[in-house]
């Protein structure tokens, strides 16, 4: 049998009752993977502050580890401390520490810029009580002055307090590769968890990747775009793709997998099948 993956699902929080109750029977079917954790989105500048604390509360209350999503742009740092202390009250042991992508036209009014503040400042308000979860970039982030420098600025998140990172997701298993490689020679010795984008849609994918600025390789647009309205062949072609990326991943030494789920168990749950993963009863 395939040895155990460690696995993370990352949800984004539901808007009503209804999603709230939807996103429950995603989080109970992909409970047979037996995740480390689940983690929780939260819209920068707190646009989804009660939404996120919600679900998260939801999630714990059921009994499953939880990982809230916490940025800081656009956020004041009251408003921040407040939702660390309402997650350490609440017996909550993980965060994932962002700086955020405010909405394009709202200005960031947050005294913190970027997300290794954010983290000093949990560790300087809670001490050692979180497990910190960072991003990092494999393709480098979109903003960044170069692959060295974004390296290095992952580094300051480690310095300033960080566990481990998650990373933005990504087609390309050599781009991994290389970025462990860097990040190791830079010093860093931190786990990288791999972020998995399951393929359901293309144009929403390739959407979402412009704005985040994950490449899709030409070759698999061009693959994918032929699957026009099949969406049951695009699923099939996309759970191939996307178990060998994971495959490559893992023999390159990945940590584990987390998978960015849209709040849907089917994708993430075939990949994991066809990756030898055996569901508990
Ligand atoms: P930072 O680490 O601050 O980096 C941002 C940019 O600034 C990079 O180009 C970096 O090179 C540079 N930089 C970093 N530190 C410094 C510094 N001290 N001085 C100067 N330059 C610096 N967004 C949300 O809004 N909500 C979410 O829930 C969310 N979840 C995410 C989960 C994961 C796993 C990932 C990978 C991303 C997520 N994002 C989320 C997106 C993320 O907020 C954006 O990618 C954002 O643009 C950068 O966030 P960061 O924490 O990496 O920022």
């Amino acid at each position: 049998m395939a040895r155990r993956i460690p696995l993370s699902f990352e949800f984004f929080p539901p808007k009503t009752a209804e999603g709230m109750a939807r996103l429950q029977q995603v989080r109970s079917a992909l409970a047979a993977f037996d995740p480390e954790f689940y983690s929780v989105t939260y819209g920068a500048g707190g646009s989804t502050r009660e939404p996120t604390l919600a679900a998260v509360q939801a999630l714990h209350r059921a009994g499953c580890p939880v990982a809230p999503h916490l940025s800081c742009s656009g956020d004041d740092t009251d408003g921040v401390l407040d939702l660390i202390d309402r997650y350490r009250e609440a017996g909550i042991t993980r965060l994932v520490a962002l700086r955020g992508d405010l909405p394009s036209g709202v200005g960031g009014s947050g005294q913190l810029v970027h997300a290794n503040e954010l983290v000093a400042l949990i560790r300087r308000h809670s001490g050692d009580h979180f497990r910190i979860h960072v991003a990092a970039y494999p393709e480098i982030h979109p903003e960044a002055r170069g692959y060295a420098e974004d390296i290095r600025w992952l580094g300051a998140k480690f310095a300033a307090g960080a566990d481990t990172a998650i990373t933005q997701y990504f087609y390309s298993a050599d781009a991994y590769c290389h970025f462990l490689d860097a990040c190791r020679a830079a010093g860093i010795d931190r786990p990288i968890v791999p972020g998995i984008m399951p393929i359901t849609n293309y144009e929403s994918l390739r959407r979402f990747s412009v704005r985040c600025g994950a490449e899709i390789p030409r070759w698999l647009q061009y693959r994918l775009a032929d699957f026009g309205d099949d969406s049951a062949g695009l699923h099939s072609f996309g759970t191939e793709v996307v178990t060998r990326l994971c495959e490559r991943l893992l023999a390159a030494g990945a940590p584990g997998l987390h998978f960015y789920t849209l709040n849907q168990a089917g994708a993430t749950a075939a990949i994991l099948r066809a990756l030898g993963q055996a569901e508990s009863a």
